[in-house]
């Protein structure tokens, strides 16, 4: 499989703001790399349900379209990323996404981010509106909890973006297209031989 082959593991982050199409592309690539997709927003959500107390602590910022604190989701990402099923490689879908996060992750990964391939999803915001106003997945994507997500994004997720900018490491991914155009696009961009 792709995520084997070499031994170099193939690691993969998503950037870009609600409503992009990050966890869609992300389950695809992962299923197709054969590696783990970790979505901190997912594992945030079953901390929530199962009524934990790390759920108790986020839930009131997940609620109103805030960000968790920096420190919660760098151990979170650390302890799942040290898993074995990730030797061979992971894809990020919802993380980092702060300049903090970013920096933790280049810590905790071995050899840096210098591998790391960073696919960032530009979706005009109007368009970005429509699809969130559309979702029927949890109340946290609607009206001014949309408008909060957004501008979280706008604040603290767009200088993560120019933090790989600056890197070399940033590709920018037209999300406007259809969902397998996309999918295309970057299996075609990731320097991985096709699995079997
Ligand atoms: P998502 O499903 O990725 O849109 O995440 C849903 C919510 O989980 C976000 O609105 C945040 O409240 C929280 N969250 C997920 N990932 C992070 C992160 N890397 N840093 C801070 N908060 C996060």
């Amino acid at each position: 499989m792709a995520g084997a082959s070499g031994n170099v593991p193939v690691r993969v982050i998503f950037l870009g703001p609600p409503g992009a199409g990050k966890g869609t592309q992300a389950a695809r690539l992962a299923q197709w790399l054969g590696v783990p997709k970790i979505s901190t927003g997912d594992m945030l959500r079953e901390h929530i349900s199962k009524g934990t107390p790390l759920g108790l602590k986020v839930a009131p910022f997940m609620v109103d379209g805030g960000l968790v604190a920096d420190d919660i989701l760098i151990e979170m990402v650390r302890e799942r990323t040290a898993q074995p099923d990730c030797a061979n490689g992971y894809i990020l879908d919802g993380f980092p996404r702060t300049v903090p996060q970013a920096e933790s992750l280049a810590r905790m990964s071995a050899g840096g981010l210098k591998d790391v391939t960073v696919f960032s999803m530009e979706v005009p915001t109007p368009e970005l509106l429509a699809r969130l106003r559309g979702r029927k997945r949890i109340d946290d994507d609607n009206g001014p909890v949309v408008q909060k997500r957004l501008q979280e994004h706008h604040d603290r997720t767009e200088p993560v973006v120019k933090f790989f900018v600056a890197q070399g490491s940033l590709q920018r991914i037209d999300g406007l297209r259809d969902i397998d155009a996309v999918q295309a696009d970057l299996r075609q961009r990731l320097k991985v031989e096709a699995p079997a």
